[in-house]
């Protein structure tokens, strides 16, 4: 038996490399957890090992894999890593597409694991001003993830946060961001981190500004801020306060018609699943458009979905049988999906804002209800959903179908015809891409340009479908 201690994903590739060579079968190596010792008698990873075996090539889609798996905190991942490292090598070339797969399932949990705590911290990390020694403004986060994940996180907050200085501070590892480079240090106890500060009164004023009494459901704000991440939180401070004073504020706001931004939060169901999410959007009235659409359009497709397609808004027709893409432009878009060779059945799809918001027609146009774009106020109300939906799913891949969820997605100024078929990294998925909306190709009056729409969301649709091993 030989025994290997790695504790990063690159040492781990190294010595996986090194056992492979020399055709060390998994059944032969223990991967030790980070602080096992070694015995005297063990055999060590160190010794030479002769190689047997000719290079070879890692599937690509296997070694992104396994950095994600490499931040899981369980002892195991490096053996189940190898496992199926050797099981790819040798002869199991599609082993990942096979989900039945005892190893695949682990690893597909896994991974579901990681990614759902790098979310979390994107949505709970909250950063504190300090003044450095130099007199510089820098901004500091304490966090606790369930796994090792700050290398997997630290690059969302470098493009979001790129023009700070700042620091994430976690037990296993901290990262610093200069408005430069990320530059990564051992980890940091609680106490260490900062204490209150001018940005924490920022904080506490916009929770309050943003924090409706008229709603508060306190096991969905438990649920959504979990309460372990409550101490390092600066808005929780405030909960008992405004909770507290609620029926006031109540009142108050239905004396002055005061206007709360109020978002589709507020009709979060207490379980948070695909199922009770469709339920619930039923009651959502955090805008107008529930008042004059027939019901509301939630997303369709397999909970496990790799790619989500994003489109604006129910159309007519999807208005009356409450589901999406089944008018025309879901025809044209079943069309290109077929070209592109991806199953309807294998994507989720759906839209930014759930209610059809319409215009009634001339009485010269017929009875087709006339799409109207929804506003930005309606957009950010409804938002919710969507942001539920993509963090159950974790898709690897979301196509934005237009404008209006190429925005939602990419920020306000994103043009489509600018960047449609660029894959960027978004807050839901690195990557993510903007095409046209099948609507605004059936739109199109020319019919050359239109077919040449038509050919480009067929080409981006073939892009972003996210990498198989390959065959
Ligand atoms: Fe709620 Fe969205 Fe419908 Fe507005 S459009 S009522 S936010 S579900």
């Amino acid at each position: 038996m030989r025994f290997v201690k790695v504790q990063t994903f690159d040492q781990w590739r190294t010595e996986a490399r090194r056992l492979l060579l020399s055709d060390v079968p998994p059944e032969q190596v223990a991967w030790m957890a980070d602080d096992e010792q070694l015995s005297l008698f063990d055999s060590h990873g160190d010794a030479e090992l002769p190689v047997t075996q000719a290079a070879f090539t890692v599937p690509k889609a296997f070694l992104e894999l396994a950095k994600i798996i490499a931040c899981h905190r369980i002892g195991t991942r490096w053996s189940l890593l190898y496992r199926t490292l050797w099981r790819l090598m040798h002869g199991e070339r599609h082993l990942l597409q096979i989900t039945t797969d005892q190893d695949v399932d682990a690893l597909m949990s896994m991974r579901k694991a990681v990614t759902r705590d790098v979310h979390k911290m994107k949505a709970f990390v909250r950063f504190r001003k300090v003044i450095d020694s130099d007199g510089r403004e820098v901004y500091v986060a304490w966090h606790r993830p369930d796994h090792r994940i700050v290398r997997l996180a630290a690059p969302f907050f470098s493009r979001r946060f790129s023009g700070m200085n700042w620091s994430i501070l976690t037990p296993d590892e901290s990262v610093t961001w200069d408005q430069t480079s990320l530059q990564y240090g051992p980890g940091v106890p609680v106490s260490d981190a900062p204490d209150d500060d001018a940005l924490e009164e920022l904080w506490k004023t916009y929770y309050a500004s943003i924090f409706n009494p008229a709603r508060v459901k306190v096991d969905t704000m438990k649920r959504e801020m979990p309460v372990r991440h409550w101490p390092t939180l600066p808005e929780t401070s405030l909960i008992a306060d405004l909770l507290h004073t609620a029926p006031e504020r109540v009142a108050a706001m239905v004396d002055q018609n005061e206007g709360f931004a109020e978002t589709a939060m507020h009709y979060m169901p207490e379980r948070i699943d695909l199922e009770s999410l469709r339920a619930a959007v039923v009651d959502c009235q955090a805008c107008d458009l529930h008042q004059h659409a027939t019901q509301p359009v939630f997303g369709e497709g397999p909970p496990d979905a790799r790619i989500v397609l994003v489109g604006e808004q129910p159309g007519d027709r999807e208005d009356l049988d409450g589901r999406p893409f089944v008018g025309p432009a879901g025809k044209l878009l079943d069309e290109a999906l077929s070209q592109a060779g991806i199953r309807r059945g294998d994507v989720y799809l759906t839209n930014v804002v759930k209610h059809f918001k319409f215009t009634e027609p001339p009485t010269s146009r017929g009875k087709r209800r006339l799409h109207q774009k929804p506003n930005a106020r309606e957009v950010f109300a409804c938002r919710p959903w969507l942001e539920a939906e993509l963090m159950l799913i974790q898709p690897i891949a979301i196509l934005c179908l237009g404008a209006t969820p190429s925005q939602a997605l990419f920020g306000r100024d994103f043009q489509v015809s600018k960047h449609r078929g660029e894959i960027r990294a978004t807050d839901w998925c690195d990557r993510t891409m903007a095409t046209w909306h099948p609507a605004a190709i059936l739109r199109m009056p020319d019919q050359h340009r239109r077919t040449e729409m038509q050919q480009q969301l067929v080409a981006d649709l073939t892009r972003i479908h996210p990498t198989r091993p390959p065959t």
